[in-house]
């Protein structure tokens, strides 16, 4: 199934450079992020995609986790906690679910029950901007905030199923020639958090940075650091946080954590999912 995503888009060379850039997995600083700054026609509510597997169990109730404090090590209880918040951690269903190089989606090739087409600007086709439902409330909220503040946000990138991850990876090894340097800015397939129907991008509505560095200089940037956490979001990749989340920073990926979480994070100051919870760093496979 390599390649069907790319093949799937069926658009010139300028629209694939487009998509690929967005479906960077961690999307880390594509050299063709700046093409994709054409503003978008106003997303409108499309019908429910066909799931292919739809069977996925459903989600738990709450993040019991949230309220969890990191184990204290060198004690039985410590080690019972890490293991409960390990697993707690391991439900792609889970808005608290942890994915990284060394955290593979489980199943693999998971799908979310539900994805929806949240309503607000985008750049790319409505397909690529899908989130579960709880998350795509959340973007149109954060939006429509951000709108209110003088501040124009565009939807870049949303969910991305296992055979399109598989698909962008295996060009950034094609372009690369291997795969230690498409591991810096791509994700393997069964290993993106977009998978999870949780993480989107963003791009600031004039097209300024989209998906390269200087996004992070940008008021889009500045607003979402500030507010992202009201809506729930957290910013998955931070700066200086490489060892631990894999990626290099990105101050456009957003991942929902529910507002419970988010919260729980800025009250802590922890930067990432990892250390909030314990987990160990993922800076490779
Ligand atoms: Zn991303």
């Amino acid at each position: 199934m390599r390649a069907t995503g790319l093949r799937r888009l069926g658009a010139g060379p300028v629209a694939a450079a487009v998509v690929v850039a967005a479906l960077l997995a961690g999307c880390a600083g594509g050299p063709d992020g700046s093409a994709a700054g054409a503003p978008a026609s106003t997303a409108a509510e499309l019908p429910a995609p066909a799931q292919r597997s739809p069977a996925g169990a459903p989600a738990k109730e709450g993040t019991q986790a949230a309220a969890a404090a990191p184990a204290e090590a060198g004690s039985d209880k410590a080690d019972s906690d890490k293991a409960k918040s390990d697993k707690a951690h391991s439900d792609p269903a889970s808005p608290g679910v942890v994915v990284n190089k060394r955290r593979p989606l489980s199943p693999q090739d998971f799908v979310p029950p539900k994805l929806v087409v949240p309503r607000v600007e985008r750049t790319v086709a409505a397909e690529r901007v899908r989130l579960r439902p709880d998350a795509a409330a959340a973007v149109e909220k954060m939006f429509a905030a951000a709108a209110a503040d003088g501040v124009g946000l565009t939807l870049v990138s949303g969910y991305r199923s296992f055979d399109e991850q598989a698909a962008t990876y295996n060009h950034w090894v094609g372009q690369y020639g291997d795969k230690a340097q498409a591991d810096e800015v791509s994700a393997r397939a069964g290993h993106s958090e977009h998978q999870t129907g949780l993480a989107f991008d963003i791009g600031q509505a004039d097209g300024t940075c989209t998906l390269v560095l200087c996004f992070r200089d940008t008021e889009a940037a500045r607003w979402t650091a500030k507010h992202a956490a009201l809506y729930g979001f957290i910013l998955r990749y931070p700066q200086g946080h490489h060892e631990v989340t894999g990626f290099s920073a990105e101050s456009w990926h957003f991942r929902y954590v529910g507002p419970e979480i988010a919260a729980a994070m800025k009250a802590a100051g922890t930067a990432t999912l990892e250390e909030h919870f314990g987990l160990p760093p993922a800076p490779g496979y």
